[in-house]
């Protein structure tokens, strides 16, 4: 089920592992509007640099 792209390091250009979620709570009216209800929040996922360590995120689906 995971066919999105990965998110490539801004650093050093390797292609970064998903490895978390994390619940953001809604500060603009735009985030609410993708407010997970079950989550309380706006779920993003977390990416981090296998090669500098590096760790990125966005918006999970
Ligand atoms: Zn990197």
């Amino acid at each position: 089920m995971e066919k999105r792209k990965k998110i490539i390091c801004p650093k050093c250009g390797s292609e970064m592992n998903h490895h978390a979620d994390k619940v953001v709570h809604s500060t603009t009216a735009e985030e609410a509007k993708r407010v997970n209800l079950a989550f309380g929040g706006l779920l993003e996922e977390l990416h981090a640099c296998p090669a500098c360590g590096a760790v990125a995120s966005r918006p999970a689906d």
